[in-house]
């Protein structure tokens, strides 16, 4: 097997027909040494039949279908691990990445790259608040992050066999895919590229979503949270050593008990800064706890190459 093209796809009855469509094309040069696998991550619309009817006319298609939603980053790692390929490309089902430019990332990969992703000029139809956020996060995850992990920059992308199993070495829950790449090392290098508005359908991404996707980035390539957290508490208390300075100079010298606003800003600023550091702390011993139980990623409840579910397909 010579390419893989793996598709997580969630509520995308209305973008699969498409999708293959336009994948067949891209994929013809390589014939039957070409697969392409969509995976199911627990739709609750008509995806999996979609999958299904398409594989039954492309013969190179492979639906693998989860037995719940597991989040986007889970459905890759799931079709990742099933790709067969010598080179692996990924890609979102409602076509915002242009398939077509796999023929460039092939010859960016003929040159020696083991990673070539797809880095957004533009983003065509996505809201301010989307762009906005977007460009933030990636700001903010540079800054705080131990890996430089490539701006504007999705899952989007063609990858050698060496780059790919050194990610599935890796054994964490919380997949952050870009930034494991990004994380690899070996040549890697990025194609601009305009980013299309969705086909079909909306996004899946709602800011929940965004939110846990930053924070499994965060916690996953940084520690340097968790140093703030220790910054933030010296700050703090050299405020709170200031503060008792003036608290004794003003009871010495005015004998009153003025000090009320000063109070009460200071519990407030320091349970702030509290809160914050607790916060913190919680977000990495949650990550620990769910390492440490070790359960599967997921399971596997079909297989168009298996039709008959003998066995649950687990990742230890
Ligand atoms: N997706 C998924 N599981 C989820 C959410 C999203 O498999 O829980 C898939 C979705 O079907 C799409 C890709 O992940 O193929 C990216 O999602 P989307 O296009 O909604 O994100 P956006 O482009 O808005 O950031
Ligand atoms: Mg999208």
């Amino acid at each position: 097997m010579f390419l893989s093209v793996v598709v997580p796809c969630m509520n995308e009855q209305d973008a699969i027909p498409a999708l293959v469509a336009r994948l067949e094309v891209v994929i013809a040069p390589y014939k039957e040494r070409a697969e392409i696998i969509l995976v199911d991550d627990g739709s609750t619309d008509a995806t999996w039949d979609a999958i299904v009817a398409a594989q039954s006319r492309v013969p190179q298609l492979r639906g693998l279908r989860m037995s719940s939603n597991r989040g986007h980053q889970v459905a890759l790692t799931a079709g990742l691990e099933a790709a067969r390929g010598g080179r692996i490309f990924m890609l979102d089902a409602d076509l915002q990445d242009p398939p077509e430019l796999l023929a460039d990332m092939m010859a960016m990969m003929d040159r020696g790259y083991d990673v070539v992703y797809g880095s957004r000029r533009e983003r065509e139809g996505e809201t301010w608040f989307k762009r906005a956020s977007a460009s933030a996060f990636y700001r903010l995850l540079n800054l705080m992050s131990d890996v430089e992990i490539p701006r504007d920059t999705g899952d989007f992308r063609l990858v050698s066999r060496r780059a790919l199993d050194a990610v599935l070495a890796m054994p964490e829950k919380a997949r952050f895919v870009r930034g494991m790449f990004a994380w690899v090392g070996y040549r890697q290098i990025g194609i601009e590229y305009t980013r299309a508005a969705r086909t079909v359908g909306e996004t899946k991404y709602p800011l929940r979503k965004m939110i846990r996707l930053a924070m499994d980035a965060m916690t996953g390539f940084s520690t340097r949270p968790l140093r703030l957290a220790t910054r933030l508490s010296f700050v703090s208390l050299g405020v709170a050593a200031l503060m008792m300075i003036y608290v004794l100079h003003s009871m010495l010298a005015y004998q009153t008990v003025p000090g009320w606003a000063s109070v009460i800003v200071a519990i407030s600023a320091f349970s702030g800064v509290q809160l914050l550091t607790l916060g913190i702390l919680g977000e990495y011993i949650g990550r620990l706890y769910l390492e440490a139980k070790n359960r599967p990623l997921y399971f596997i409840s079909e297989d168009t190459e298996t039709p008959v579910p003998v066995q649950l397909k687990t990742r230890a």
